[in-house]
């Protein structure tokens, strides 16, 4: 059976399936020994403490900017994690039925469950979620938010879920994870970015493989150049993408020729080069491929992974990653929770519509305990290196300030508890808010560097959910109006001699690459895996042809009279930039 989707991730992979069901419904039954009791009752008593931590640090977050009233609901919460009938009959099952704890809490929790259910009265009726609620937490706990990995046996495999976040597909990668295929998602989804700076095959927006899937041991194909995912495959169609599969192989083998290349157009400009990374992992493959430094450090992932991390914590991944970024300059944007970002572990009110709700800058700022542990540890980790703090989602002069504020207090307060930090770090901005880039020749006295972030940026100007497949067709990069704000941004820049990158998805795609240099830009950040292509067509084209390009595509009406002329554009520099 072959299933259509979007290709977000390039490349093939043949492997078997690996089925994710995030819903925690198939919490597995593991008979255990008596030896291992005391090991499982521990586990589940270390996922009650950290539970009851959560609970007690969004109930602080709360009562400071809910109030009382809506507080309760916490109170209800860290009753129930010290319930008899809840977790003390979860100990006596694991030691009277020799289980494993998530399953012995499942079980527990459905018995108490049903008893709610039974009764008429509709506020006890209710009950029902909240322990509902405070099962799924425990568990998430216990197995790194809901996954059984123990599944997996050590052959490589494709994850197939009806969804993944980002922080889900982080986990992932850590286990034997070849390639993912999902039912929802899009091309620019932050699970779909990690994907491609992964270099692992992916394909999203299939909308029914979950329903395809029926064993684990389904052999399947992941075709992500064509968004394509094939489900027990014919032997001719097996072998026949075995074969592409090396072909794939010597292609990326001539792709990496260009490694060390330090890249300029053919009419002699260079063209500088940065990554954007997610994980300390990454910067490994963005020194392989000879980038100038970090241009993009998306620090959200540190807590969709692991909540709300101490500074202590965080000092310690951003040292981590400012060592291996080895004296380059590394850009830490401070964390961009919020909209599609969201991590359980943190608090975040119900919004009608999140993207345009409490995100990134805005959210730090509501939850400032949390930005200022962020900015305190980046200050302490730029002690070791060329680091500068970005903030992401401005709209305008007014949050600059405040973020400056907070920077200032964090250096006061490192200062009194004496520990050891660099004051002078650079603060820059992201453009990605139309109301931002409207005013670019405002702000350029009031930080030291803009970065563009494209995603955003045409996700708000066009007024196109950038995670929604039903207006993906809308989401056009060489619109008259993003290439207006495009040009405007960096005029300013220059007139104001302050640094300019483009960080989002469009620096990195080849397509567009040319565009970006026609506008004037020289410094593009990218995933890495991006960096090899990206040099081949820097390496092939004028300035002088791409300037041309803009004024050609700023007469398009059409976004598929533009799109056509960038291909032949590609065409003709390029032909043996994709794999075909
Ligand atoms: C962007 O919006 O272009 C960007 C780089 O930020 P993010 O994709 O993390 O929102
Ligand atoms: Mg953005």
């Amino acid at each position: 059976m072959v299933l259509k989707g979007i290709g977000v991730s390039e490349g093939i992979a043949v492997g078997k399936a690996f089925f994710i069901d995030r819903k925690l419904t198939k919490i597995k039954k593991i008979k255990i020994n008596e030896s291992n009791i005391a090991f499982e009752i521990k586990k589940f008593k270390e996922a009650i403490k950290k539970t009851e931590e959560y609970i007690k640090h969004v109930k602080e977050l709360s009562l400071q900017d809910l109030g009382e009233e809506h507080s309760f609901i916490f109170d209800v919460y860290l009753l129930l994690l010290k319930d008899d009938m809840l977790i003390g009959e979860t100990e006596r099952f694991i030691k009277n039925e020799k289980v494993n704890a998530e399953y012995a809490l499942w079980k527990v929790s459905r018995k108490l469950i049903n008893i709610f259910e039974k009764t008429e009265d509709p506020y006890i009726k209710e009950k029902k979620n909240d322990v509902k609620h405070i099962v799924d937490k425990i568990i998430r706990f216990m197995t790194n938010d809901g996954f059984v990995f123990k599944e997996t046996s050590g052959e490589a495999r494709i994850a197939i879920a009806h969804d993944l976040s980002p922080s889900e597909l982080v986990s992932l990668l850590k286990q034997n994870i070849v390639a993912f295929a999902i039912d929802l998602g899009s091309k620019i989804s932050h699970t779909s970015i990690i994907a491609r700076a992964m270099g692992i095959p992916a394909v999203v927006g299939l909308e029914k493989i979950t329903d395809n899937i029926i064993s684990s041991d389904d052999t399947i194909i992941v075709d992500g150049f064509n968004g394509v995912v094939i489900l027990d495959p014919d032997k001719e169609v097996l072998e026949d993408y075995i074969v592409k599969e090396k072909k794939y192989r010597d292609y990326v083998k001539e792709l990496e020729k260009l490694k060390d290349v330090e890249v300029k157009t053919v009419d002699g400009e260079f063209v500088n080069i940065f990554s954007n990374v997610e994980i300390n992992e990454e910067i490994s493959i963005s020194n392989e491929y000879k980038a100038k430094g970090i241009g993009l450090y998306r620090t959200e992932f540190i807590y969709l992974e692991k909540g709300d991390v101490s500074e202590d914590e965080q000092f310690e991944i951003l040292k981590d990653a400012v060592l291996r970024n080895e004296n380059k300059p590394i850009t830490i944007r401070t964390f961009d929770l919020g909209g599609e970002k969201l991590s359980n572990l943190l608090p975040h009110p119900d919004e009608q519509n999140p993207a345009m709700g409490l995100r990134a800058i805005r959210y730090s700022l509501r939850f400032k305990d949390i930005f200022k542990t962020q900015i305190k540890a980046i200050h302490r980790a730029a002690v070791f290196g060329d680091v500068r703090i970005m903030f992401p989602m401005i709209s305008g002069v007014e949050e600059i300030r405040q973020a400056k504020n907070v920077v200032e207090e964090c250096i006061e307060e490192l200062k009194n508890e004496k520990k050891e930090f660099k004051e002078n770090v650079p603060l820059g901005v992201m453009v990605e808010l139309p109301s931002l880039a409207l005013i670019t020749h405002l702000i350029n006295k009031e930080v030291d560097f803009f970065s563009v972030g494209t995603n955003d940026l045409i996700q708000y100007t066009l007024g196109i959910d950038r995670n929604n497949e039903y207006v993906a067709y809308l989401y056009r990069p060489t619109h008259p109006a993003v290439l207006t704000l495009l040009r405007k941004i960096y005029k300013d820049a220059q007139k104001g001699g302050i640094e300019v990158t483009v960080c989002g998805e469009m620096a990195g795609d080849p397509k567009y690459i040319p565009v970006l240099l026609g506008l004037g830009y020289r410094n593009l950040s990218m995933s890495p895996s991006a960096i090899l292509k990206a040099k081949m067509i820097i390496s092939r084209v004028k300035i002088s042809e791409c300037e041309k390009l803009i004024n050609s595509l700023k007469r398009c009406k059409f976004a598929r009279k533009a799109e056509e002329k960038l291909e032949k554009f590609i065409d003709e520099h390029a032909s043996d930039l994709f794999f075909h």
